[in-house]
């Protein structure tokens, strides 16, 4: 028996967790769970799944649940340091990551601190502090276990390799839903139609950062850290069925690929079983029916997100966490309806502009920088706004 502990359960990964949970219940046990405000969805998960522990950010909200629960067995504890209480002090055997944002941050790194194994959804962090992230797990001995889909493909396609015959990694990416249009109708698109994914269904932020490719910006600075690889040695290609998840090409020409239908919970259990793996029995792959899976190379002037992550990860220090914060003050204005979708690249080049470059040596170094890309990049939406 597992025990877990799911950070950001009420989102879209800590529900197809759950799920994976409630089909196995001989195999995992929930003993904490946390959330940002949805004490409706947390209190059904809690009657359901019943955690010893649990943390809200609002505190609002875990009012209204302490008040809901009184006399139930569940610790309820609120903010940032009750997230990270639950991360750290609940002995578990996992920690799933999967609050969205560079909030998740300070959770994430207490349960890595706290000796705990991570399985990774939350990508953001790792872009901020992706090497200390890993100082981190290499100090404490536990292990990071990829959730999102291209990384969980490039852990399965080292599996039985030598790192040292790698040649390239190489990301795919389903192009979002304007992928084949025209700059000029991309400029009016409206937040209903930048939430279509053609092939996932997400939470609200990373389905912004999908459609205007900063998802695979985000990505491809993940799989950096994740896999220790240069910037260099990571490409990507659009690949819009979303069917191979990822490839691993080797110095002999040979190239692994992971493939499989889109269904996240089968990256999120080969990182809670690892490495094993569990009867899913999702529909079975049917290439047959399929019949052609479709690339492209990426355009990064129609979609400049993903060279402005290259851009960051290049220049390196404070740069990838000043994107990360200025991208997420876009997204949330262009969700807001403040500023239109071709704003958010520019409100983050600008902010990437501004910064003035030093070294990122600590997760505090990575606070003050995010504090100062999201004032910078929210002076930056009021302007736009205008
Ligand atoms: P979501 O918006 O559906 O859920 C986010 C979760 O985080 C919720 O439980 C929410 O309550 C919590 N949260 C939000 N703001 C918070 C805050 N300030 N403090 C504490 N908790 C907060 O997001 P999601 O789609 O599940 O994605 C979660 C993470 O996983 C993201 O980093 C995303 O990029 C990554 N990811 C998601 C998918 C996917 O299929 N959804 C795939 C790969 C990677
Ligand atoms: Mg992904």
């Amino acid at each position: 028996m597992k025990n877990i502990v799911i950070l950001g359960s009420t989102g879209s990964i800590g529900a197809s967790t759950l799920d994976i949970v409630s089909r196995f219940p001989d195999q995992f046990s929930i003993v904490g769970l946390t959330a940002g405000q949805n004490d409706q969805k947390l209190e059904e998960q809690i009657r359901t799944f019943r955690p010893r522990i649990v943390a809200l950010s609002s505190k609002t909200s875990a009012k209204a649940l302490r008040s809901r629960l009184q006399g139930h067995p569940v610790e309820i504890l609120v903010g940032e340091e009750g997230l990270c209480t639950v991360a750290q002090d609940t002995p578990s055997d996992l920690v799933i990551s999967a609050i969205v944002g560079g909030a998740g941050l300070m959770p994430t790194m207490s349960a890595l601190r706290a000796g705990r194994h991570v399985a990774l959804a939350n990508k953001e962090p790792m872009v901020m502090v992706g090497h200390l992230m890993q100082e981190e797990a290499l100090k404490q001995g536990t292990k990071i276990f990829p959730i999102d889909s291209e990384h969980s493909a490039i852990f399965q396609s080292l599996e039985g390799h030598r790192r040292e015959d790698v040649r390239r990694i190489v990301l795919t990416a389903s192009g979002g839903p304007f992928w084949d249009w025209p700059v000029e109708k991309i400029k009016n698109v409206t937040i209903e139609q930048a939430l279509q994914h053609p092939n996932w269904k997400m939470g609200a932020k990373i389905t912004i950062d999908s459609a205007t490719l900063m998802n695979k910006g985000l990505e491809v600075i993940e799989a950096r850290w994740l896999f220790d690889i240069p910037a260099a040695q990571i490409n990507i290609v659009i690949h819009r069925e979303s069917i191979i998840h990822s490839l691993v090409e080797y110095r002999d020409g040979s190239v692994m690929a992971q493939l499989g239908l889109p269904d996240m919970r089968t990256p999120i259990s080969y990182a809670m079983n690892y490495p094993k793996r569990i009867p899913l029995d999702p529909p079975l792959l049917d290439l047959g029916k399929i019949g052609q899976l479709n690339f492209a190379p990426p355009d990064f002037v129609k979609f400049p997100c993903a060279k402005l992550a290259f851009d960051a990860l290049t220049e390196g220090g404070g740069l990838p966490a000043t994107l990360n914060a200025a991208n997420e003050i876009a997204v949330q204005a262009f969700l807001d309806k403040e500023i239109t979708f071709l704003d958010i690249p520019k409100i983050i080049e600008d902010t990437m502009s501004a910064y003035t470059p030093r070294p990122l040596n600590s997760v505090e170094d990575a606070l003050e920088t995010d504090r100062w890309a999201r004032e910078k990049a929210s002076s930056l939406r009021n302007v736009a706004i205008k």
